[in-house]
């Protein structure tokens, strides 16, 4: 029997063991380091969380929710959604919480994964699958002085509920995805807050708004309907690959749009030509928010796009030798993306380490297998993250591949499958070619590059396209250890 082990109870980890429970696969346990599953759903409880892509697509093609609250849920919603799945589709009793995977190394006599776990115990499984997601270790910026900083601080996966922002001083330091989305939430109550911002980000006018209840009965009872709606949501946010990954110059109309918002929702030209962007549209993710410019034009709020230069006691220090005085510091800056598995060490053939394979920017075949490290899959690995569309397409995408390998292995058909070296390289060129004709290669510093400039976040095609490559498994893309009496006599083995 094959044993499956998953680190990681996200969309990822969760869609995973549902797919292989179903595919038969029994002998199946996922380590998830906290109390609870839900991966970044459960971790970023700052108001006003919610998705930006639609719902009724961000959610698992099987398992649809036809009352979603609003068009994009907030977190909780999200969050809770996911604990429904776990536990109606049997997940949760295979779930060991409160267990971290220290470490994963192959043992090669046994053709085994060996877990380190944080409890002190080993556990072994033929097949690991890393479902540990992009965004799951918040990064801190390295400011002179933040560590002798008297008020709070901390970072916006990290919310502090117990301090309670109201008549607060607040810095809050980044403009990206999180901060656009809890500073209209927070401002109002603030004495003050000032926004420090490196590069401004596009921000275009989010869709949003409740669902009726006859509008969520009809998603529940009309058959079809919520099919419908997702695959429109679907091919409408598909149909932006072409100016993303193929064509920038086809984002002219998002352009114009940006344009029109901005100069309508920020009479002031001065506050305006600050928030005005420098980089191209798309080269950092594009940002949704009704309300990002109007909390920005509170009387209280400030935007400061002088650089930081250090932080006092009481104090953000900037550039201009300003100090702008403040009791508390929310780090809006985002996540340690391009470190994939750590602080995981991964061990495979031979004693490689990933962490030194990957030393000049992390790669795997299809985001999701590395040469040497047989029967680990990664899930939201290199180079599988989007700028126009759900990543849960791309993890079902994986997950229903990783399933025809698993499959593979439990027939007895191979004992282990390791993607060839030379089919890995070949894809990683492909990748890297292809990122240089997108919009994430328009020149600014995002957190899609390593510091050496590598692209190792972003897929730079459309999901389509994923999906097809990853429709069917290619045996010959893999060096195939079978047992001895499955290798036809006069072929060496792999
Ligand atoms: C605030 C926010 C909003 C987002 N909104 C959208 C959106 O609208 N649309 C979209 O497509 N994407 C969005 N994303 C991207 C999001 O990361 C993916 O959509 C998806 O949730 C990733 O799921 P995952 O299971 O791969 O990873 P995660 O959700 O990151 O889950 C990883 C899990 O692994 C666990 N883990 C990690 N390491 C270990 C270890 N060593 N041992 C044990 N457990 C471990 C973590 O605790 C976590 O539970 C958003 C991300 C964030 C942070």
């Amino acid at each position: 029997m094959t044993s499956v082990a998953i680190i990681g109870t996200g969309f990822g980890g969760i869609a995973a063991a549902v797919r292989l429970k179903r595919s038969g696969v029994t002998d199946l346990v996922l380590f998830e380091r906290a109390d609870d599953v839900g991966g970044v759903w459960r971790e970023n409880t700052y108001p006003g969380a919610a998705c930006d892509v639609m719902s009724h697509l961000y959610s698992l093609s099987f398992a649809p929710k036809a009352d979603w609250s609003r068009k994009f849920a907030p977190q909780a919603e999200i969050h809770q959604y996911l604990r429904d799945v776990a536990r109606d589709l049997d997940v949760m009793r295979h779930v060991r919480f409160s267990t971290e995977v220290l470490a994963a190394a192959f043992d090669e006599a046994e053709n085994r994964w060996v877990l380190s776990l944080s409890t002190g115990e080993e556990h072994r499984a033929d097949v690991l699958i890393a479902a540990t997601g992009q965004l799951s270790r918040p990064s801190r910026p390295a400011v002179p002085g933040l560590e002798n900083f008297r008020g709070t601080v901390f970072h916006s996966a990290q919310w502090n509920h117990e301090h309670d922002l109201s008549g607060r001083r607040v810095a809050v330091i980044g403009t990206g995805a999180s901060a656009i989305q809890f500073v209209p939430a927070v401002a109002p109550a603030t004495a003050s807050l000032t926004v420090f911002q490196r590069s401004a980000p596009y921000v275009l006018p989010k869709p949003d708004g409740d669902y009726s209840e006859r509008a969520r009965s009809a998603y529940a009872r009309v058959p079809g309907l919520l099919r419908l709606s997702r695959a429109r949501i679907y091919a409408t946010n598909e149909l932006r690959s072409l100016g993303v990954n193929t064509e920038p110059r086809l984002l002219f109309a998002h352009r114009a749009r940006f344009r029109r918002y901005l100069r309508e929702a920020v009479p002031d030209a001065g506050l305006r030509a600050r928030l005005t962007p420098t980089d191209p549209m798309g080269c950092k993710r594009i940002l949704m928010s009704n309300d990002w410019y109007r909390s920005l034009q509170l009387p209280q709020v400030e935007v400061v796009t002088e650089p930081i230069s250090g932080v006092r006691e009481q104090a953000v220090v900037t550039a201009d030798g300003r100090e702008h005085e403040v009791d508390t510091i929310v780090l809006g800056t985002g996540f340690a993306a391009t470190e994939f598995l750590l602080p995981m060490r991964v061990t495979g053939r031979g004693g490689r380490d990933l962490h030194e394979q990957w030393k000049d920017g992390a790669r795997a075949h299809l985001g999701t297998v590395v040469p040497g490290f047989p029967n680990l899959f990664v899930l939201y690995g290199p180079n599988t993250n989007l700028g126009h569309n759900s990543i849960i397409v791309m993890l079902e995408a994986q997950i229903g591949w990783v399933v025809q390998a698993v499959r593979l292995l439990r027939r007895g058909a191979a004992r282990t499958l390791e993607v060839r070296p030379e089919v890995a390289a070949g894809f990683d060129a492909w990748v890297q070619e292809r990122v240089g004709h997108t919009v994430f290669a328009g020149g600014c510093r995002s957190w899609y590059l390593t510091a050496s400039g590598r692209n190792t976040q972003n897929w730079p095609a459309s999901t389509l396209t994923f999906r097809r490559r990853l429709r069917r498994l290619r045996l010959d893309e893999f060096v195939v250890d079978a047992p001895a009496e499955l290798v036809p006599a006069g072929e060496e083995r792999a």
